[in-house]
């Protein structure tokens, strides 16, 4: 991965808590680090296949000047998410924005905040069993698609399955998506449930029927554990509607805690299948 960094781009603008700061405005500085492939531009040497500095310079004096925030931590996200939706090539932004006339009583030398946004393969399982099931699916991944800062980069053939856990209901239809995203894990999970929501989603019987199920399954090679998500999804490695989509469209995919590819988990599940029956 190469790396282009721009340092100390001053920007007079107006971003502050006070009315004051608003008003008369001050003079900030913004650095910025775009990660990104440059093996192409280092030999082909030509711009096309990098990311012009001078661009990205003029889209954060854009973003620095269009807008009052209050808050730097807000312009700095604006900027990342800025550069990182118009450079494609763009795999990670980082910026620094450095506020040196800040309202301190004490004499400082500067204060800055950091943002950064990074793009991630994430894998998501995805079903339903009830009514117009792959309309629901079909919409799911349409909402999904129009999130700003998600990618749906694949899609798995639908199988049929029988009902797991709760069996007196409905045959489900089950897939799965690879997305690209730069949303943290728990705000893509957010988004998930609202699209639940707006998809009539109800939770009366646990593992029971639905019309729309979205799971994250993977979310890069992170192992997440909070109050609201477990990442890898916890039960995946005993499920085949999981597995068999998945290793349609991710069988290279590393599972962080198995430590093994799902290729090779859903040869397991395969096998162990089989010395049941
Ligand atoms: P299962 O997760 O076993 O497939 P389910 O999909 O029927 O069961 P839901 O009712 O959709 O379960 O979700 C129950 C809760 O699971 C949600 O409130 C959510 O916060 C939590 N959760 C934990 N980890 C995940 C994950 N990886 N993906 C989606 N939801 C998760
Ligand atoms: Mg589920
Ligand atoms: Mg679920």
């Amino acid at each position: 991965m190469g790396h282009i960094g721009i340092r100390d781009l001053e920007i007079f603008a107006h971003h502050g808590v006070y009315p004051e700061e608003n008003e008369k405005g001050q003079t900030f500085f913004v650095s910025a680090d775009l990660y990104l492939d440059t093996w192409q531009a280092e030999h082909t040497d030509d711009l096309t296949a990098s990311v012009h500095y001078g661009i990205a310079c003029e889209r954060i004096k854009r973003v620095m000047t269009e807008k009052n925030y209050q808050l730097i931590e807000r312009a700095a996200g604006e900027i990342c998410e800025d550069l990182i939706q118009t450079f494609p090539e763009l795999n990670k932004v980082q910026v620094r924005l450095y506020k040196p006339e800040a309202p301190i009583e004490i004499p400082f030398g500067t204060v800055f905040v950091e943002a950064c946004r990074e793009w991630k393969d994430v894998y998501v399982g995805i079903g339903s069993n009830m009514g117009e099931k792959e309309a629901y699916i079909r919409s799911a991944i349409d909402m999904l698609s129009d999130i700003r800062g998600v990618q749906v980069k694949k899609v798995s053939a639908l199988i049929q399955t029988e009902p797991y856990g709760y069996t007196d209901q409905d045959v489900f239809l089950n897939g799965c998506l690879k997305l690209r995203t730069w949303l943290p894990a728990e705000v893509l999970l957010t988004f998930m449930q609202e699209i639940e929501l707006k998809l009539h989603r109800e939770r009366k019987i646990h593992w029971g029927p639905r019309t729309i199920d979205l799971d994250m399954l993977l979310y890069g090679e992170e192992i997440i554990h909070t109050e609201r998500l477990s990442v890898p999804h916890p039960d995946m490695k005993n499920r085949r509607f999981v597995l068999e989509p998945l290793d349609e469209i991710a069988g290279w995919a590393w599972h962080p805690g198995e430590k093994k590819t799902i290729h090779q988990m859903y040869e397991m599940l395969k096998k162990r299948e089989a010395e049941k029956s």
